[in-house]
């Protein structure tokens, strides 16, 4: 019964998909269906695996704390083409050069942000910060940096845009979704995505193929960066802190980064503490150091205050505030936070905004990996844009300044909400983004709790690679500028988003072909 599942399975999906097939599929990295007493086995023993080795969330649902679930995952490696894989590491240092730049460009964050700032109370609020730190003199010049480009591939394509793809590549080349410049998670999750599929291969018996994935030490990179910012602060007491939620999903991702922190140098204390608490018991010093529990931050690193649920009262605003205002060095300051979002991502893709930043060189390479993106101010241009919004809703994807998934418009509903906000300065708070067709491939996803006695369909899933980097620096000078690893997230090809901690997407990892 359960071979005949996964038979059907495999005909709906050749079915649903009819016509669009040859056109923008990727072959699996093996031979698919696997065998169902296979498929179990490895299943089971992969789950294990997961468990056991740290790839693991909070439950949503199961709201004990020391209660864990393995992550979502797809049993197999997705096949990403080698030469979109390199090119992607290649560029992340002129990206992480770019935000650098762009985060301490005052007159073009405000500018870019102006229209945003008057209907966007969320964004105003992260932008009066930076103007009171900006008046108050910043305390501290350096800012730490760790990125993450997200990009995906592309398969429809016009001629002209096929470059060097061959006429059989089921895509041309990659765009960018969007750099995410705070809290830019799964440097954990993307190694830890690699190891189970090394495992899986290892006990498909296929050690010949683990050679095509890719190491990714994305973790000691990341930790590394933040070391290096400790260092730079220069106080062997000072401790580095991690603003976390509430409630944190994502433990095992953020726990092993402490746990690297800690393995790197021992001597280092990291703690954790959310905004209310830092609200309620942080102080600067006469130098301006934050002070919190008695102890001195030196470093610190957010994975929360992205989102506007974060800060319940002013007392979670101030907090932020207070951080800002201290010789902490920020990870992010509040500059390269803005400079993460998606009104400044469109501001630089209007023409002859990159050439104020990179080289001619750095520019024309960058230029390549914008897809279409379009204010939606109330001016001529945005004009134009809410009209193609509206003939055209399927080529687009709406988005406000929020962060962490979930927050964007798809499809028809584009239209719905252009439609609705024509003629309100509410429009200057969205983008809209020309809608990327990745190409699609098989692939089985392991789900904790899955109802098909474990053994799932074949599912036709898309995939996001994140390339991670590391930058370090003030307005004058660039300390540390690197790539330091990558992670693939994978959805089902019907999803609108793939979030994994939001239970809509799976852990991936690049299979280099
Ligand atoms: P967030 O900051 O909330 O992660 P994103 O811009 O990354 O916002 O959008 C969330 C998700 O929506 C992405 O991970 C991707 O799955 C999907 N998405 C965003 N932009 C596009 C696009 N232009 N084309 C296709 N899918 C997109
Ligand atoms: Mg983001
Ligand atoms: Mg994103």
């Amino acid at each position: 019964q359960k071979r005949r599942h996964v038979e059907n399975s495999v005909a709906n999906v050749k079915k649903t998909n009819k016509g669009k097939m040859d056109q923008n599929r990727m072959a699996p990295c093996l031979q698919l269906p696997l065998d169902n007493k296979l498929l179990e086995n490895v299943i089971e023993k992969a789950k294990d695996w997961a468990l056991m080795h740290g790839a693991c969330m909070r439950s949503r649902t199961n709201l004990n704390k020391d209660v864990l679930q393995f992550a979502p995952f797809v049993l197999l490696p997705s096949t990403f083409p080698r030469r979109e894989f390199k090119k992607a590491v290649e560029i992340q240092p002129i990206l992480n050069e770019l935000v650098h730049k762009v985060a301490h460009d005052y007159e073009f964050l405000s500018s870019s942000l102006k229209s945003t700032n008057t209907v966007d109370h969320f964004t105003r609020r992260l932008f009066e910060i930076y103007e009171t730190v900006r008046k108050d003199g910043i305390t501290q010049p350096v800012s730490l940096g760790l990125v993450r480009s997200d990009i995906m591939l592309e398969s429809t394509c016009s001629g002209k845009e096929r470059g060097s793809a061959a006429k059989s590549d089921p895509y041309c080349c990659w765009k960018q979704v969007e750099i995410n410049t705070i809290a830019s998670g799964f440097g954990w999750l993307g190694p830890a995505s690699g190891l189970i599929h090394r495992y899986v291969l290892q006990e498909l018996g296929r050690m010949d193929m683990i050679q095509n994935l890719p190491e990714n030490h994305a973790l000691q990179g990341l930790c590394q960066g933040m070391l290096e910012a400790w260092k730079l602060y220069n106080n062997e007491k000072a401790v580095i802190m991690f603003v976390v939620e509430d409630v944190t999903y994502n433990i095992c991702d953020q726990r092993f980064h402490e746990f690297e922190l800690r393995s790197q140098n021992p001597n280092v204390p990291v703690i954790r503490r959310n905004l209310t608490q830092i609200s309620e018991r942080a102080k600067l010093g006469s130098k301006k150091e934050l002070i919190l529990d008695d102890m001195e931050v030196g470093v610190i690193y957010f994975r929360a205050g992205y989102e506007p649920g974060h800060y319940h009262s002013e007392n979670e605003w101030n907090a932020r505030l207070l951080m800002e205002r201290s010789r902490a060095i920020k990870c992010p300051s509040i500059y390269y936070h803005l400079a993460g979002t998606k009104k400044v991502q469109q501001a630089l893709a209007k023409p002859g905004v990159l050439e104020k930043f990179l080289s001619p060189d750095k520019t024309s390479v960058v230029k390549e990996i914008f897809t279409g993106l379009y204010s939606l101010d109330k001016d001529e241009f945005g004009d134009r844009a809410v009209q193609m919004a509206i003939e055209n809703p399927g080529h687009f994807v709406l988005k406000p300044q929020r962060e962490g998934g979930g927050n964007n418009v798809y499809g028809d509903k584009v239209r719905t909400a252009v439609e609705a906000m024509k003629d309100s300065e509410e429009r200057s708070a969205w983008i809209l983004m020309e809608r990327i067709s990745p190409p699609m491939q098989l692939n089985y996803l392991v789900r904790p709790g899955d109802p098909n006695n474990g053994c799932p369909p074949l599912s036709d899933v898309v995939g996001e690679l994140g390339i991670f980097g590391v930058v370090i620096g003030d307005s004058e000078k660039i300390l540390v500028n690197k790539q330091v690893g990558h992670m693939l997230r994978t959805k089902l090809s019907t999803a609108d988003e793939g979030g994994v901690a939001a239970g809509l997407g799976a852990l991936d990892s690049p299979y280099l072909c």
